[in-house]
């Protein structure tokens, strides 16, 4: 056996892998393997066997060296042979002879009897085994240690892989084998709800790089039918401008007028030159957008180099509408899931709202855009669902569970039948709680627990304050900021705060100061960073560049002139510096403004609580503001370790942590001590266990996404604070969240609302 150089191997692994990623089907992919490895290693035998998760036993599935007459058929427990012994170990086992082996067991059909030297090693994924992967010689002998860190690192690097390509395939079957029933495949949480309904991938927009040289067949044809499509794709940007002005701040449109300013310039006529060459038209479409975007692609300038997306957006809208009308978009059906690689609100501005029942999406998190919005419209979500072989997914019924970040596909009729029960319940709930939105929100004894609303669109104005909302607790101001392509001005600013202090007043909205960085970045203002979660964000960002936020402060006090219901706060605090420098600066807009002859009142200024730091120096921090508000997003995934995010490692991430609950009580007493008000405004505001314990703490509001304000509400008004502190009291003495939860789930059934806790809501 000849060892290679570790540089090749290297190669090796990337090679593999990459062409396993590559694989058309799941056989291929493990045939791949088999071959790849065996002929790089100079040995006789490589196999992979996988653990079947219905029977839960290791078969053989693919081999180079054995009989192919055996792969699929020899099976084995992993309490049998060695291969058994290392799915049961999780460990490599390398032997000089197998055969010697108390474990060895023969399998004849294989004609092993041939292979003396063995070596094996687990493939695991997440704690999970998936199989082992096995490599053999004829001769006695052991293999070296080179030999068995390449395969640990293989096996461990291919364990994605396995799962993807078997993902797909299990997906692609129409006529699934049991096997490939509840095909479940996990992203992160986006927005809840669940639904069920065909999947309409987003864009059926062709693709330009797949289109072929032809032959034009009529020059004056060809640039007729040319002209036609230029004209269709303008007058579509309009319409889907106008559409999107119905949605989101009138701000979307300048991506659009963008658009129509490239539709007027030479990528027009370039294309036209190209057919008057002789190209049909999508061939000189597809040469002439090539061009550009590899012009833009070679700026320095990272913004410009940005806009090569644009220009390759803009050549598939045109050729969408060159070729024939299956290529353009269907119909929509009633309750259908938007799927796609990434969507965006321009995807989300291009389908019926009313017809839409969820969307998926291969890419982003609960805090991308798009969740947000799906969350202002009550539609669930599912984000970052990284498996998802989007383009064989058209016309497939989905289930979604929003709640948990999952999606089955080809469900058994008993999911399905458990899917459609959520379904209706959650209607019905929906419908029960809609009378109680607009009663007041307190305890059983009768102390007010006040529940806002978290915004960050026009859109949500109407919706937030049909859904009995009392004010704006979180108005996440850089949602103006993303959809746009520069900073807004101040005059823009301030038209946007003004409408809602007007909508709320005399209701208090929160304004939040712009909080981006972390995983919110502005196209505009690039920050590459190696962890921007501990980076340059929020307040760190706004306190660098004074001409940012002093425009954002006095857009935030002019609109208080009129309306006295603004409370600003400051997002990311983690020292008492740089409140103190927030605090200096918004004195200094005021002041500004005073000397401009404006009346502008004292507003209410809080800071968020949402750094560990913060936590520490609460009482300090709240000596000098109107009030706190609590991230309980960021303040769990910085407690925890955890990126709030990060699909990996979601399971770690749990408010009901005793760590987190241990936070937020400190919080709550050092706000007790100084006399300020603190209110939550993360996710955890909306889960009702949680809410229990935030009761008990003695909070005195809550600020949730929209949708949740009823159930909210409901939650506050069945407890008494006795009731929830002596809750509290019990979760102090338990030391994982599970137990936690199960405790406070069962006080939620007890007070009768079983309905939250069943419908998956907790
Ligand atoms: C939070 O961190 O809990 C929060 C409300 O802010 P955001 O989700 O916008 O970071
Ligand atoms: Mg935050």
């Amino acid at each position: 056996m000849t060892a290679s150089a570790p540089s090749s191997m290297l190669d090796l692994l990337r090679r593999v892998v990459q062409e396993v990623n590559g694989a058309e089907d799941f056989d291929e992919a493990l045939s791949i393997i088999v071959t790849r490895v065996k002929g790089a290693l100079d040995i006789d035998v490589c196999s992979i066997y996988l653990k079947s998760p219905r029977s839960g036993r290791l078969v053989l599935m693919a081999s180079e060296g054995l009989r192919q007459e055996s792969v699929g058929q020899v099976e084995m427990d992993v309490s049998e042979g060695l291969v058994g012994l290392v799915a049961s170990r999780a460990e490599p086992i390398n032997l000089e002879n197998a055969s010697e082996h108390p474990r060895f067991r023969y399998f004849p059909e294989t004609g092993e009897e041939e292979f003396l030297s063995f070596l094996g090693v687990p493939i695991i994924q997440q704690r999970k085994l998936l199989g082992v992967l096995v490599v053999q010689h004829r001769k006695a002998r052991r293999f070296d240690d080179e030999h068995v860190s390449f395969l640990v690192t293989l096996a461990a690097q291919l364990a994605g892989a396995i799962t993807h390509a078997e993902f797909t395939d299990e997906i692609a079957s129409e006529t699934p084998l049991v096997s490939h029933v509840n095909v479940e495949a996990k992203g992160v949480a986006g927005a809840p709800g669940v639904a069920i309904g065909r999947a309409v991938v987003a864009y059926r927009l062709a693709d330009l790089d797949s289109i072929p040289d032809r032959e034009a067949r009529g020059v004056e044809q060809e640039l007729a039918r040319f002209a036609i499509a230029v004209n269709a794709t303008r007058e579509e940007i309009e319409g889907l401008k106008a559409r999107t002005q119905a949605l989101l701040p009138a701000e979307e449109g300048a991506l659009f007028d963008a658009y129509l300013l490239l539709l007027g310039d030479s990528l027009v006529h370039r294309t036209e030159t190209r057919i008057q060459a002789g190209q049909w038209a999508p061939g000189a479409l597809r040469d002439t957008v090539r061009e550009s975007v590899r012009v833009f692609e070679d700026m320095e300038d990272e913004y410009l180099r940005e806009r090569g997306a644009d220009i390759r957006d803009l050549g598939r809208r045109i050729l969408s509408h060159l070729l024939p009308a299956e290529d353009a978009e269907g119909d929509f059906p009633e309750g259908g899931i938007l799927v796609g690689e990434d969507l965006t609100a321009s995807h989300l501005a291009e389908v019926p709202i009313e017809r839409l029942g969820a969307i998926v999406s291969a890419r982003g998190s609960g805090s991308s855009h798009i969740a947000i919005l799906a969350r202002a419209l009550n539609v669930p979500a599912v984000m970052g669902v990284s498996d998802l072989p989007v383009s064989r997914l058209e016309d497939r019924e989905l289930l979604v569970d929003g709640y948990r970040g999952r999606l089955y596909v080809n469900p058994s009729p008993e999911l399905r039948a458990e899917f459609v029960r959520l379904v209706r319940e959650e209607r019905e709930l929906e419908e029960g709680l809609r009378t109680l939105a607009l009663q007041p929100a307190a305890t059983r004894d009768g102390r007010p627990v006040p529940v806002m609303a978290n915004s960050g669109l026009l859109a949500d104005i109407r919706p937030s304050l049909e859904s009995g909302a009392e004010g704006v607790g979180l108005y996440r101001t850089e949602v103006p900021f993303i959809i746009r392509d520069r900073f807004p001005g101040e005059d823009e600013q301030f038209e946007i705060y003004r409408q809602i202090l007007a909508s709320f007043d005399p209701m208090p909205v929160t304004l939040r100061t712009l909080d981006v960085g972390g995983d919110k970045a502005l196209p505009y203002f690039p920050v590459r960073e190696d962890n921007p979660f501990l980076g340059w964000r929020g307040i760190r960002i706004t306190l660098d560049h004074p001409e940012i936020f002093l425009p954002q402060l006095r857009a935030m006090l002019r609109a208080s002139v009129e309306h006295h219901n603004l409370q600003i706060l400051f997002p990311m605090i983690s020292t008492l510096e740089e409140l103190k420098e927030s605090l200096i600066l918004l004195n200094r807009a005021r002041e500004e403004l005073l000397d401009e002859g404006l009346q502008v009142p004292v507003p209410k200024v809080g800071v968020m609580i949402e750094v560990p730091a913060a936590v520490y120096l609460v009482e300090a921090l709240a000596r000098r503001v109107d009030f706190l508000s609590i991230g309980t997003n960021d303040l769990v995934q910085y407690l925890l370790a955890v990126d709030r995010n990060n699909a990996r490692v979601a399971n770690l991430y749990d408010p009901l942590h005793p760590s987190c609950i241990r936070a937020l009580e400190l919080i709550a007493e050092g706000a007790r001590r100084t006399g300020k008000p603190v209110s939550v405004c993360g996710e955890m505001a909306a889960e009702p266990a949680a809410i229990i314990l935030l009761l008990g703490m003695g909070m005195d509001s809550l600020s949730v996404s929209v949708s949740a304000i009823p159930k909210v509400k409901w939650v506050i008004r069945s407890f008494t604070t006795d009731r929830a502190e002596a809750l509290l009291a019990q979760c102090r003495l338990l030391e994982n969240p599970d137990q936690i939860r199960s405790l406070l789930n069962n006080a939620l059934v007890q007070a009768g609302l079983g309905g939250l806790v069943r419908a998956g809501k907790n």
